[in-house]
């Protein structure tokens, strides 16, 4: 380990040849806790600025790495040896040094949620930034000041003659666009003027690339309604006045977006930048859509991982520079890098919104990376939703952290959807034939009356594919296919062809594996047996139950095997937004956010799907998911209905989130959290250990459980496990798991500041730290 200082290998001592220190955090999991490692600043480098990036050697084969400098120092830390630290070997780019406020968040991350600060900050700079990709040079020109005359062809003359002509304010032109004017086929006669010396050139560095396809947008500005002109009022009077926190819990369709447009507007207005953090992708288009519109002069810089390279790089830019007044993207757009100083408010849209938690390392909490990136800048954040999670209700409600603004109504214009619950079973019985129908007569029923009214229809099923089981026919057997890598069952599949079905194969949802689908079972020979539910099925079921749509391509599903570019998306939601696409069916993608007035039925296929997963989250997730999607219809003139397809028509999760009532929903399920010791009401940090070889597995997290609980700070905390992760297998790799338990996040973070100084914990290819980890599998 030695040689992770910077300076361990005696062979390339240079001594005293040092004007500072620098810690640098490089771009690989090494953890050397806190800040990274430390390099002597040699006097070619003497300006050498926190936040710049630089080359430095690492390892015992001095390989070149980069790496961010974290702090700089006259000093280095006690107990280094000066005259053996390695030195820095140059400045990596010429970008604008990371700015101060970033590289304390970034601080704050890997301490908080015990991640290598080198994986922090490369996960702040977006890969295509820090490759520089799509940056093209272009060449501008114009005329030189010449003391002997320079020969011109026919050709050149005319080129001089047409910059000659235009005004200096349009000058220098780019050399292409000159060539166009001119009529010539290629800038060659151009370039060799300058070679010439007739011209003089200059180099100007942009990034190509298009944007995305433009989604309509609504541009009109309502009239706020008196609930949402109390709310605006009452957080527009905090901007400017340091940091505070709001959340807003308003009803689906209450016009959350519109307050905070309005809270945009004057933020912008009062010369500040504003932060508007979406869900990934789902959301995305329609909210930002609607932003672009409301404010086509405002500069915005867009930064998500729909965007190509090129283009995220030069969203990146737009913001870095200042110019970029509102920015707005998906979790990583915290790591914005708006300058000091100049952000002023930081919206959550649908804070509870799980795309929030990134589920590798650093594994942080986009929601309350941005409360802490508020507070760091001093100004208002804002976290909205219809079902807040109950980490947000909690501080809320209880302990009174957050200030709760409400918009108990819809807008107006809207209606309140109906929301029926049908016994999914009952359902099946009614048909009376043997098949399973996905759709079922009480849904079936309202989608007929929905087209025939001219209606557009949203259905909902959180799982992709074509069917989840794949088993023995024979039940006295009892074989069912599972992954060969992961413990886990696999889902059958059928390609995605235009031209005519080709053969149906399995894939495994956890590692992706795929193979074909077996015709026997390998037990007992019988003939094995596709069941379950999936996308693709509900796909099939509609195309033959409305063979007009299918005609038409009238029914799209959405998923991410058929949505493969955030592009598709756009295009999709468009279509539907003009009204030629009557049934949109999918997962998750088209629970969140879309706000269509044509849509008067949602159907959910199976709400159960989340519900029985053995994750204490479940129900809370099934609630979000089913009063989401309920909210997307009842948006026009029509009224609204959602039917709800479940085997559990009395869970507590589905019953309220059909009945509108939140408040009781989590007054139900904080209680019973307090009963069990969970999060919210205590808070939690997961330690997956993770190796091919079970008993390395075991044995590692048995020593971590030992070596923690021996450690002073344990004290007040419970340690759960040891145990198998409930998914006990993941790509061939065994898992089990620590549970950290604790009244306050103090006591814990104390607890594993502690094991990471000591070494205890490293986290990396055999460790994982989920601190506050929001999916238990
Ligand atoms: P939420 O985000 O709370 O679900 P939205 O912001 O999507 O709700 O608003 C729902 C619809 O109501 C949108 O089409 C929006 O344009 C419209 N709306 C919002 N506020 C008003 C208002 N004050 N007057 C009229 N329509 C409004
Ligand atoms: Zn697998």
């Amino acid at each position: 380990m030695e040689t992770l200082f910077g300076g361990a290998d005696a062979e390339q001592v240079t001594p005293g040849e040092a004007v500072g220190f620098a810690m640098v955090a490089v771009e690989r999991g090494v953890d050397r806790y806190p800040d990274g490692l430390t390099y002597r600043i040699p006097p070619a480098l003497a300006g050498l600025a926190e936040g710049q990036r630089v080359l430095v050697p690492l390892g015992s084969g001095d390989r070149t790495t980069r790496g961010t400098v974290v702090s700089i120092a006259t000093e280095p830390p006690p107990g280094l040896d000066r005259s053996r630290l390695k030195a820095v070997t140059s400045i990596a780019d010429d970008r604008p040094p990371l700015t101060g406020e970033l590289l304390d968040l970034a601080r704050w991350i890997s301490r908080y949620y015990v991640c290598p600060i080198g994986l922090v900050l490369g996960a702040m700079l977006p890969a295509a930034v820090r490759r520089g990709t799509g940056l093209v040079t272009s060449t501008f020109v114009d005329l030189a000041v010449l003391d002997t005359p320079v020969r011109l062809g026919p050709r050149q003359r005319a080129v001089q003659a047409r910059l000659e002509s235009m005004p200096p304010q349009e000058r220098p032109v780019e050399i292409r666009t000159l060539a166009e004017m001119v009529g010539l086929a290629s800038p060659a006669a151009i370039r060799s003027m300058i070679a010439k010396g007739a011209l003089v050139a200059t180099t100007r560095r942009r990034i190509a690339g298009d944007d995305l396809p433009a989604l309509p947008g609504a541009i009109a500005r309502p009239e706020l309604t008196a609930d949402q002109r109390t709310v605006v009022d009452a957080i527009a009077a905090q901007l400017g006045a340091g940091f505070s926190r709001h959340l807003l819990y308003g009803v689906t369709g209450a016009g959350k977006t519109e307050v905070y447009l309005r809270l945009v507007e004057k933020t912008v207005e009062a010369g500040k930048a504003a932060l508007l953090l979406v869900p990934e992708i789902a959301l995305t288009p329609q909210t930002i859509a609607r932003l672009l519109a409301r404010f086509p002069q405002v500069p915005v810089s867009i930064l998500h991982s729909g965007l190509t390279a090129s283009q995220r790089h030069r969203h990146w830019v737009l913001a870095a520079e200042g110019t970029a007044r509102i920015v707005t993207g998906a979790r990583s757009a915290i790591f914005a890098p708006i300058p000091h100083g100049e952000l002023g408010l930081v919206i959550v849209d649908e804070e509870h919104d799980s795309s929030y938690k990134q589920d590798q390392a650093p594994r942080y909490h986009g929601r309350d990376v941005a409360i802490r990136r508020a507070q760091q800048a001093g100004c208002p954040v804002l976290l909205g939703s219809a079902t807040p999670s109950l980490e947000t209700w909690l501080n809320a409600t209880e302990r009174g952290l957050i200030e709760v603004h409400r918009l108990p109504r819809r807008a107006p214009g809207l209606n309140v959807p109906k929301v029926e619950v049908v016994d999914f079973a009952r359902e099946q019985r009614q048909h009376g034939d043997r098949r399973v129908h996905l759709i079922g007569p009480t849904l079936g029923r309202a989608l007929d009356s929905c087209l025939a009214e001219g209606g557009q229809a949203l259905l909902l099923l959180n799982r992709r594919g074509y069917a989840n089981y794949i088993a023995c026919s024979d039940h006295r057997c009892g074989w069912i296919q599972t992954c060969s890598e992961c413990d886990a069952g696999m889902v059958c599949h059928r390609p995605e062809r235009r031209d005519g079905p080709g053969p149906e194969f399995l894939r495994c949802h956890h590692c992706g594996s795929e193979q074909r689908v077996p015709r026997t079972c390998p037990e007992c020979g019988h003939a094995v047996t596709v069941f379950g539910l999936g996308t693709q099925r509900v796909e099939e079921e509609l195309r033959r139950l409305h063979p007009e749509l299918a005609e038409t391509d009238a029914v799209v599903r959405v998923d991410s095997d058929s949505m493969d570019a955030a592009g598709d998306f756009h295009r999709v939601l468009a279509r539907f937004g003009a009204g030629s696409i009557r049934v949109l069916l999918g997962t998750q993608m088209i629970a969140k956010g879309l706000d269509f007035p044509g849509v008067r039925l949602v159907g959910v296929i199976n709400a159960d799907t989340s519900l029985n997963l053995p994750d204490f989250r479940s129900g809370e997730r099934t609630f979000q998911l089913v009063a989401q999607v309920a909210g997307r219809c009842g948006r026009g003139e029509a009224a609204g209905r959602a039917v709800v397809q479940t085997f559990q028509p009395q869970a507590p999760a589905i019953r309220l989130a059909a009945l509108h009532r939140f408040e009781e929903f989590a007054s139900l399920e904080l209680a019973e959290r307090a009963r069990f010791g969970l999060p919210p009401m205590r808070r939690m940090i997961r330690i997956v250990v993770r190796h091919e070889d079970l008993a390395v597995a075991g044995s590692a997290a048995g020593e971590l459980a030992k070596g923690l609980t021996a450690l002073p700070e344990s004290d007040g905390i419970e340690i759960r496990g040891p145990a198998p992760c409930p998914i006990a297998r993941i790509a061939g790799r065994h898992r089990l798991q620590l549970e950290l338990i604790a009244e306050d996040a103090a006591t814990l973070q104390r607890l594993v500041q502690r094991a990471r100084g000591d070494g205890l914990v490293r986290p990396g290819e055999l460790v994982a730290v989920d601190v506050d980890p929001v999916a238990l599998l």
